[in-house]
């Protein structure tokens, strides 16, 4: 058996507490190299004694100069301190890895993924934005490199599971499946008046706040949309969504001979994070079987495009390409956290995605720089908006 060593980037967020629970329960499988995080040093520096990392993060470079003076005041070992933007790129890249699971939030995932690649890495990816932003870049870096992209997001998580085996010219079609979120059944004339404290209330999954604003407004399946088309090499015509508020069907595929084959399980991260660390064996245990006839029935509808433009806009922009998709999803981040903020309502998050949209002068095939650049306009123009929206 061979002890894997493995680098989590945003290891203090739902999913990167989630893949250490995983990684605690096969100690002779993988070793923690190194952890990173935005800024919370506290949950940081527990999980530092927790699994003695060579190394740590912390983008926020002032959370990262307490960590190393409430390191060194302790005593034992310390692990050597990176800060600043550039310190999740440098442990993506850090010599000895085996795998790099990037869980951070937002654009922010990009280049400590390329780096991860580029080093020669497997990549478990958890933060679609990644894919949806650079997703050229990305397949074509793994491609050269010879690199893994194993999906931790759990609808591609079963899409891939279904594929284990097959050709991809045998796929046809994937169909991904949404809860719907908390606002499925809120009629359109009352969404101008949801509040982030209801949109947080997802129904079936535990997530970190902006995936489940995404969730609400169904831009997480936009996005999961262009997620599977990069995944998969699929066109965005191959790629389906249905509304299944249960979510125990994870996702679905159809082959070119008719069949179709899914993967079903209660909602829990903790699978789809095992088998992209145990792929391509499965190892026991982790999730409480599932009892269909406690489940009973299983529902599916169509999605509602006209109360939830995000979905129908994402897609829109992965089939215009280039920097769109970046654009989009900058613009959504912004509104995502005016939203949160009390500063926006939640109609406002569509229309700020679309009309950053519609005046976005589309680069094709752009650089590393120039999405970047694109991100960052758009960012400022949400901004702008958003702050047009709040006045009164
Ligand atoms: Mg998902």
């Amino acid at each position: 058996m061979t002890l894997r060593n493995l680098v989590i980037l945003g290891s203090t967020g739902s999913i990167g507490r989630q893949t250490l629970e995983v990684v605690e329960r096969f100690p002779d499988r993988y070793r923690v190299l190194g952890l990173a995080a935005y800024r919370q040093a506290d949950v940081l520096l527990d999980q530092i004694r927790r699994f003695h990392p060579q190394a740590v993060a912390l983008a926020d470079s002032q959370s990262a100069a307490r960590l190393r003076q409430q390191l060194q005041g302790a005593g034992g070992p310390v692990p050597r301190i990176l800060g600043g933007e550039e310190a999740l790129t440098e442990l993506a890249a850090w010599p000895g890895a085996d795998m790099v699971l990037v869980a951070v939030v937002g654009a922010a995932g990009v280049r400590p993924t390329l780096a991860a690649i580029e080093a020669g890495r497997t990549v478990a990816l958890a933060n679609k934005e990644t894919l949806v932003t650079a997703g050229h870049l990305v397949t074509a870096a793994a491609a050269r490199r010879g690199v893994a992209v194993l999906p931790v997001d759990s609808e591609h998580s079963a899409v891939f599971q279904c594929l284990q085996g097959s050709s991809r010219a045998s796929l046809r079609r994937i169909v991904l499946t949404a809860s719907g979120g908390p606002f499925l059944r809120t009629p359109a004339g009352q969404l101008e008046r949801v509040t982030a404290e209801a949109a947080l209330r997802h129904p079936n999954w535990k997530m970190g706040s902006k995936i489940t604003v995404d969730s609400a407004t169904l831009m997480n399946k936009g996005l999961e949309v262009i997620e599977a088309h990069w995944l998969f090499g699929a066109a965005f015509e191959q790629v389906d969504v249905v509304v299944h508020p249960e979510s125990i069907v994870h996702s679905l595929v159809e082959f070119q001979d008719g069949a179709v084959l899914a993967q079903l399980g209660w909602p829990d991260m903790h699978l789809p994070i095992q088998y992209a660390l145990s792929y391509p064996e499965r190892w026991p245990g982790g999730v409480r079987p599932l009892d269909l006839a406690a489940v009973g029935s299983l529902h599916f509808e169509a999605p509602d495009t006209a109360r939830f433009p995000c979905l129908p806009l994402a897609i829109q922009a992965g089939k215009i390409g280039g920097t769109m998709p970046a654009v989009m999803n900058a613009a959504n981040e912004i509104a995502v956290q005016a939203f949160l903020a009390g500063r926006i309502r939640f109609p406002h998050i569509a229309r700020i995605v679309a009309q950053i949209m519609e005046k976005h002068v589309v680069t094709a095939s752009p650089s590393l720089d120039e999405v970047v650049d694109a991100d960052a306009w758009a960012r400022r123009e949400a901004q702008r908006m958003a702050t047009e929206c709040s006045q009164p």
